[in-house]
């Protein structure tokens, strides 16, 4: 253990652990968690219900690092969009999205990503560096004390900046912070993992005891198209993707989002329409389509409603359920794929690639 151990970064066992080897009890555990995770409270002196001596002994000792907010931006349809600062001064993006009909968190999982798709301006970022367990569970307590919802439940989507099962561990880490009792009590339930398929990661999520929801960045139906568009596609393939799809334990009633994002007369056709009802067969699934939200730099434009609708009713008559995504906050560069902080240092294909295969 480092002579000053974070806080933030623990795990209630963890936290007991840092604790007795400075005096205090595990009930002293229990109470910093539920001041860190469950009040957003970072202040050691603000934890009134610790012993002046631990508190003391706990200042010289450790930190407790929680991400600064540094920009906070509220779109015309209610979305809200956080700048926050991590220790090192790097900067990510995190957004409330009111009424989906639930509150929805978007977290970010990464400084910029490594995944370089086409159409996705935090993709143009590269990635800058991993963000830690406690940093991923920190953007959620400030989102929901900025938000007045520590109280309150709501949905988190890990579809912010960063590809989740290119930094599994960590992400995996912050849901069983985030899930605990002491802390904010989320439920895997109300958590939709999205990701764009990194296969290894896919069968290692199948076994975790806390599940998310899964959402798959499709995308595309041939492989040359989606190697286009997603990069990682050269390394997993549509079929290996699909097949451990069809592999995803899944519970009763819950299903496979497939995410499409809709690009002007690139992927929106009839033929693709109706290879993707092909290529979902068998898999309990559910199809969310993205129109894309374009941005300078982005070689793409959004297609039409009718386009999009005439995409969505091949699916609909082919008895797949199928949504359209409403885009968010795009005022405020909140909506999907707008995500991008300075900083950034683009990568060659080569070096994604280098990343990726770690
Ligand atoms: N790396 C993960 C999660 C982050 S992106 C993933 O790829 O799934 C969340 C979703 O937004 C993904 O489906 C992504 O493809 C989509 N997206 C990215 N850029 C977009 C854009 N410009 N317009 C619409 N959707 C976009």
């Amino acid at each position: 253990m480092t002579p000053h151990p974070d806080l933030a970064e623990l795990e209630l066992q963890e936290l007991e652990a840092a604790l007795a080897t400075r005096g205090g009890e595990p009930f002293h555990a229990r109470q910093m968690y539920r001041w860190i995770h469950k009040r957003g409270v970072t202040d050691i002196d603000k934890m009134t219900d610790l012993s002046r001596t631990l508190r003391a002994r706990l200042r010289e000792d450790v930190e407790i690092s929680t991400p600064a907010i540094v920009g906070d931006e509220q779109s015309v349809d209610g979305t809200r969009k956080l700048v926050l600062q991590l220790r090192d001064g790097r900067r990510i993006e995190s957004v409330f999205i009111p009424d989906t009909p639930a509150m929805t968190f978007c977290i970010s999982t990464q400084v910029g990503c490594a995944m370089a798709c086409d159409f996705c301006l935090t993709g143009k970022m590269g990635l800058v560096r991993h963000l830690t367990a406690g940093e991923i569970a920190g953007q959620v307590r400030v989102l929901a004390a900025a938000t007045g919802m520590l109280d309150t439940s709501f949905n988190i989507v890990l579809m912010g900046m960063g590809e989740p099962l290119h930094n599994y561990d960590n992400t995996m880490k912050a849901l069983r912070m985030l899930h605990s009792t002491y802390g904010l009590a989320v439920s895997p339930r109300r958590v939709t993992l999205s990701t764009v398929g990194i296969v290894p990661a896919l069968e290692r999520l199948g076994r975790e005891a806390l599940m998310p929801n899964l959402a798959i960045s499709l995308h595309a139906t041939t492989d040359e198209q989606r190697t286009a568009l997603v990069p990682p596609n050269r390394k997993y393939p549509l079929a290996a993707i699909l097949d451990a799809c069809r592999l995803f334990p899944l519970k009763n009633r819950s299903r496979i989002t497939f995410e499409y994002v809709m690009l002007d007369g690139v992927n929106d056709t009839p033929d693709d329409a109706r290879r993707l009802v092909t290529l979902l067969n068998g898999i309990k699934a559910k199809v969310n389509l993205i129109p894309l939200n374009p941005a300078p730099g982005i070689p793409y434009d959004r297609p039409s409603d009718d386009r999009v609708d005439r995409f969505a009713q091949i699916l609909a008559d082919r008895h797949i359920t199928v949504s359209v995504r409403k885009s968010r906050g795009r005022d405020i560069r909140a909506a999907c794929g707008q995500l991008i902080v300075e900083g950034g240092t683009k990568k060659t294909a080569a070096q994604q690639m280098a990343l990726l295969i770690k």
